[in-house]
C-alpha cells in the first residue's frame, strides 16, 4: 500500500520549497502545512484522504476458478497442483465441521458482522470462492486450558487470544467472572450508586498506573473517546494526534481512514518514531493530545497486520527494539510536557500484558492519561482511564455550566466492578506474580526457538513479536499467503478473523504448549509448500505479484 515514487516526490518537492524558506517562513499557513505533509509516513496508511479516494475508487472483482489457481501465471502443472490442494482441504474442513458450518451458514444471513468478517479474511479477489470451499465456523462450544472446542467436538489451539483479552488463560477468567458474579449478586443491575468493590479498584488501578484519578467505561473505544474529550475540554484545543497504523478504537476521530464514512475531522495522523512528527508538536499551538498505542512497536506505521491486504509480495514487519521504543516514548513525553499536550498511553490491548504496570512500566515513560480495557474487564466487558486528577476532572468551579460529560448507563456495573476486582485481586497473588518474572526474556527466547523451529523445517515464515503478541512475516513473495490461515485450522490452531497476522498467547503457555503450536505452524507451512502455494513461475518477483493485482483492477474498471 505505498507509493514510493509519488510521496518521495512529494517529499522532495516540499522539501524544496521549505529550504527555500523566505517565502514559507512569510506564510505561517503554508509553512504549518508543509511541516504537517513531512510529518506524514509516505504509505497511504499516512495519508487517510488519499486512502478513501482510492477506496472509493476501487473496483471489486473475483477471480474465476480458472484465474484463481494461477493468478500469478502459474502454469497449468502447478494450478492443477493447488487446486487438488484446494479441494482436499474443502473437503476436509467441511467434513469437520458440519453441525457448526450449518449453523454459521443460517446466522450469517442476518448477522452483518459475520457476513463482514467472512468476506474479509482473506483478498477481496478470492474471496469468493473461498468463502464458498472453505467455510469456517463462527461458533465455539467450550474452551479450557489453551484449547478451544467447536461444535463438532474438534479441539483448537487458542491463539487468538480473545482479542487479547486473554492474558491469563480461559480458566482463569471463568473464575474470575464467576467471582464477580457473586460478588456483585446482591445487587444485581443496581446502577449509579457503586459497589463498594469499586473503592477497592479504585485504589489497586491508581497504584498500578501512578495516576490519582480513574474513570469507568464500557468499551476501549469509549475509554479512548473519553480521555480525547477531557483533552481537548482542558486543553481547549481541537486536533488530535494518532500515530500512522494505530488503532484505538472504531469511534470517528480515531479511524481517519476507510471504514468511515465521514472525512478525517481533527486528527492528525503522523509517522512514528520520526523526528519530524515531534517538529510538528512543538510548532503547532491547536493539539490537544497525542495518542499512542504502544502495540505499534511491533509494527511501526503500518495498520494492524491482517491476511485481507495479503495481495502480492508478502508480509514484513520490522518491530523497533523496547530501547528504541521507550527512547521515542520518552521524547515525546518531553515534548508533550512543553507543550501543554495530553500524552495518551492507550494501553487497552497491552495492559497487563507486557508488565504488572503494562506498557508505562516496559518502556518507562508516563502518560497524562492511560487507557484500559479487554483483560481488566475479568472477562467482562470494560474500559477504563487513568489520568492525573488535573486532566481527568470534569468540570471548572469558576465556569460551572462549562462541564465535560461523561456518563453512561452501565459503567461501574457491579457484576463488571466485582470481576475487575478478582482481576485486580489476583494480580498481587504469588502465582500470577511468577507468571510476570522475567516475562520479557521468557518470550524473546521463545520467539529464537520458535523460528529456529521455522528455520530447521527450510519454510518461507517467521515470526516477528511483542512479548506474547506475536504476528507471522512471509520471506517469500506469493499471492496466496492468506490461505495458510485454512492450513492452520486444519492443523488445530484458532486464529481470530484477521488471520495470520495476529498470534496471541497466554502468558499461560507452557513450553510444550509453544512446541505444539510449533508442530502445527510448521505441518500447515508443509501441506501449504505441498500444495504449491508459495511456488512461483520461474522468474517472478515480488513487484511482478503486485502489478498483476493492478492489472486485473484495471481490467475489472
Ligand atoms: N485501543 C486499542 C489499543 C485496542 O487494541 C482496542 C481494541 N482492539 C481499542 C482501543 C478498542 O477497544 P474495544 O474493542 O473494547 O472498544
Amino acid at each position: 500500500l505505498s507509493h514510493p515514487h509519488f510521496s518521495s516526490m512529494c517529499q522532495m518537492t516540499t522539501e524544496w520549497i521549505l529550504s527555500a524558506g523566505a517565502g514559507a517562513a512569510a506564510l505561517p499557513w503554508l509553512h504549518q502545512r508543509l511541516q504537517l505533509s513531512l510529518a506524514k509516513h509516505r504509505s497511504l496508511a499516512g495519508h487517510s484522504r488519499m486512502a478513501k479516494r482510492l477506496a472509493r475508487w476501487l473496483p471489486g472483482y473475483s477471480l474465476d476458478e480458472t484465474r484463481f489457481f494461477a493468478a500469478d501465471g502459474a502454469d497449468a502443472a502447478l494450478a492443477a497442483r493447488r487446486r487438488a490442494g484446494f479441494m482436499r482441504l474443502a473437503e476436509r474442513l467441511q467434513a469437520m465441521a458440519p453441525q457448526g458450518l450449518a449453523l454459521t451458514a443460517q446466522a450469517r444471513e442476518s448477522l452483518p458482522d459475520l457476513q463482514f468478517t467472512g468476506r474479509y479474511r482473506v483478498p477481496f479477489p478470492f474471496s469468493e470462492l473461498a468463502r464458498r470451499h472453505l467455510p469456517l465456523p463462527a461458533f465455539w462450544a467450550s474452551a479450557e486450558g489453551v484449547r478451544l472446542h467447536d461444535l463438532d467436538g474438534n479441539p483448537c489451539l487458542d491463539l487468538t487470544g480473545s482479542y487479547g483479552v486473554n492474558v491469563f488463560g480461559v480458566d482463569f477468567y471463568k473464575a474470575v467472572m464467576a467471582e464477580g458474579a457473586e460478588l456483585g449478586a446482591a445487587l444485581g443491575p443496581v446502577l449509579g450508586g457503586y459497589h463498594p468493590c469499586v473503592a477497592d479498584n479504585v485504589a489497586r488501578l491508581r497504584a498500578i498506573s501512578g495516576m490519582d484519578a480513574v474513570s469507568f467505561h464500557m468499551s476501549g473505544t469509549e475509554a479512548v473517546m473519553q480521555a480525547v474529550r477531557l483533552a481537548r475540554y482542558h486543553t481547549g484545543r481541537k486536533k488530535i494526534v494518532r500515530f500512522c497504523g494505530a488503532y484505538h478504537g472504531w469511534w470517528e476521530d480515531v479511524q481517519p481512514g476507510p471504514g468511515n464514512p465521514m472525512p478525517p475531522g481533527q486528527v492528525l495522523t503522523l509517522r512514528d518514531m520520526a523526528e519530524r512528527s515531534l517538529r510538528v508538536l512543538r510548532q503547532r499551538r491547536d493539539i490537544a493530545c497525542v495518542l499512542v498505542n504502544p502495540l505499534q512497536a511491533l509494527h511501526p506505521n503500518r495498520n494492524a497486520p491482517g491476511d485481507s491486504t495479503l495481495m502480492g509480495g508478502g508480509r514484513h514487519s520490522e518491530p523497533a527494539t523496547r530501547e528504541a521504543y521507550a527512547d521515542w516514548l520518552r521524547r515525546l513525553r518531553e515534548v508533550c510536557t512543553e507543550r501543554g499536550i495530553a500524552l495518551i498511553l492507550d494501553e487497552v490491548f497491552v495492559g497487563f500484558r507486557l508488565a504488572p504496570g503494562g506498557a508505562q512500566e516496559y518502556f518507562g515513560v508516563p502518560g497524562d492519561m492511560v487507557t484500559y480495557g479487554k483483560t481488566l474487564g475479568g472477562g467482562l466487558p470494560v474500559g477504563v482511564v487513568c489520568g492525573r486528577a488535573d486532566w481527568m476532572r470534569r468540570y471548572r468551579p469558576e465556569r460551572p455550566a462549562d462541564v465535560c460529560f461523561a456518563r453512561g448507563t452501565f459503567n461501574a456495573h457491579p457484576y463488571v466492578m466485582g470481576a475487575m476486582n478478582a482481576f485486580l485481586r489476583r494480580l498481587e497473588t504469588p502465582e500470577v506474580g511468577a507468571l510476570y518474572e522475567g516475562l520479557d526474556t521468557r518470550w524473546r527466547q521463545r520467539l529464537r526457538r520458535f523460528n529456529a523451529g521455522l528455520e530447521r523445517a527450510g519454510l518461507p515464515v517467521r515470526m516477528a513479536g511483542l512479548s506474547s503478541i506475536w504476528t507471522l512475516n512471509f520471506d517469500t513473495p506469493s499471492r496466496y499467503h492468506w490461505m495458510l490461515q485454512f492450513y492452520l485450522r486444519e492443523a488445530g490452531v484458532a486464529l481470530s478473523w484477521v488471520g495470520t497476522g495476529r498470534f496471541v498467547f497466554t502468558l499461560r503457555h507452557s513450553e510444550e504448549d509453544m512446541q505444539e503450536v510449533l508442530r502445527r505452524v510448521v505441518r500447515a507451512c508443509e501441506q501449504m509448500r505441498h500444495d504449491g502455494w508459495w511456488e512461483l513461475p520461474p522468474g517472478t518477483r515480488a513487484s511482478d505479484l503486485r502489478w498483476q493485482g493492478l492489472r486485473e483492477m484495471w481490467r475489472a474498471l
